[in-house]
């Protein structure tokens, strides 16, 4: 009883740790279910968990029988993370990949166990399989590398985990070469700790897993949040948040504001009906947002109402006002009067040294009304003058 209860716990450390990851998955796919692959991860977890209960607790107790369910298990895991990740990034794993590799590997551990009793064999198998298959995947996520830092953390990871099934397997046969009791190696501290130590890299995968999904789940979500769905640019609450950041500034130069309406808009959905103006909406939000500099932001901030952050003063909203006048008059907003042309009025503000969000919106706004008062398809800079407190 003293040996057994610790090395019980010794055994349950693995599929227990492996298992919540999976539960973890689960939970992350709950919370955004369009996410299909996270529940291939949480298979994964789900499988590697049980084919270690299956290994260390020797259930069923049957070699032959324990050895193939247990690589079954380990088998789908694999190609689970495999195919999980795989779609994370918009690809998939081929079924007939996954079939030949459940074929073949359970076809070579039965051949190992009935024909020709050969433990060393299996370990070969399984392992260098397992290597394998995930070093093929970390190949064909290699553009990870680029990605966001979880996303190379998570690249990193999986080449690390796929890249010791070498070594690891090399090192356990040369250990059992030395003439180790073969019937008492699964018992052995040796392979106890090969064990632990891939249950603990295992957990490091698993996690990064997680968190790269976690990451994903929080993305769309502020996604969602900060971006206005007929346009695709950001939308007011957006707005309101970084016109916030670029005033809280410290020593920074000033950022202007450029508001945008489109001129006479009314007279479009009035005479064509709301879905068309919908889609000029639609290409216009598209034009500014292809039309500003890598810097700027554009957002949709009321029906037909645009609003450009410049965060530096840098004198680029005059020309950037150019350019948009003069890609709107070429972009075709596809009217069914195709003499009809779209314009728009500009007013822009750069902001004052201690100005609030309101005052620079509204000077900026006062701007506007002015390029409407004066004939529209125009820009009026405002002068600080205009500053409410
Ligand atoms: P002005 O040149 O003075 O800006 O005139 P305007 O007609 O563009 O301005 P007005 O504010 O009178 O009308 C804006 C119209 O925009 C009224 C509203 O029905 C329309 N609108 C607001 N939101 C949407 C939307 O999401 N889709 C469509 N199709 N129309 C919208
Ligand atoms: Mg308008
Ligand atoms: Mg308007």
């Amino acid at each position: 009883m003293n040996e057994t209860i610790p090395r019980l716990v010794l055994n349950l450390i693995g599929p227990g740790t492996i298992s919540v990851f999976g539960l973890g998955f689960v939970g992350a796919w709950l919370i955004d279910r369009k996410r299909v692959y996270l529940l291939a991860l949480a298979t994964a977890c789900l499988m590697f968990g049980t084919g270690m209960v299956v290994q260390v607790f020797h259930l069923p107790p049957d070699f032959a029988i324990n050895a193939l369910v247990s690589n079954l298990c380990y088998t789908i895991a694999v190609l689970m993370v495999s195919h999980g990740l795989l779609r994370r990034s918009g690809g998939a794993l081929a079924p007939w990949f996954a079939a030949v590799t459940l074929a073949l590997t359970s076809g070579l551990i039965a051949y190992f166990c009935y024909v020709d009793r050969d433990v060393q064999a299996r370990i070969y198998v399984q392992n260098f399989g397992f290597g394998a298959i995930l070093l093929l995947t970390a190949i064909q996520l290699r553009s990870l590398v680029h990605g966001r830092l979880i996303d190379r953390v998570l690249f990193w990871t999986l080449l690390v985990f796929s890249v010791q099934f070498f070594p690891r397997t090399l090192l356990t046969a040369a250990s059992m070469r030395q003439g180790a009791d073969p019937a008492g190696f699964g018992q052995s501290m040796f392979w106890q700790a090969l064990q632990l130590s891939l249950a603990v890299l295992g957990a490091a995968l698993a996690l990064t897993m997680l968190i790269a999904a976690l990451t994903d789940v929080i993305e769309d979500m502020r996604h969602e949040r900060d971006i206005d769905e007929l346009t695709g640019v950001r939308n007011r609450r957006g707005f309101e948040q970084l016109a916030e950041r670029l005033l809280s500034r410290t020593g920074a130069s000033a950022p202007s504001l450029i508001i945008a309406d489109i001129d006479h808009f009314k007279q479009i959905n009035d005479g064509y009906g709301h879905a068309l103006g919908d889609a000029v909406l639609h290409r216009f939000g598209t034009m500014l947002a292809t039309s500003v500099r890598g810097s700027d932001v554009v957002f949709r901030i009321g029906g037909e109402e645009f609003a450009i952050l410049l965060p530096e003063e840098d004198g680029k909203a005059g020309e950037l006002i150019a350019r948009l006048q003069n890609n709107i008059a070429q972009t075709d907003f596809a009217l069914p009067d195709s003499a009809q042309t779209i314009t728009a009025s500009f007013g822009v503000a750069v902001a004052l040294p201690g100005e609030s969000r309101q005052s620079w919106y509204a000077r900026a706004d006062k701007a506007l009304y002015a390029a409407k008062h004066q004939g529209r398809d125009r820009a009026i800079f405002a002068g600080p003058a205009a500053a409410l407190t």
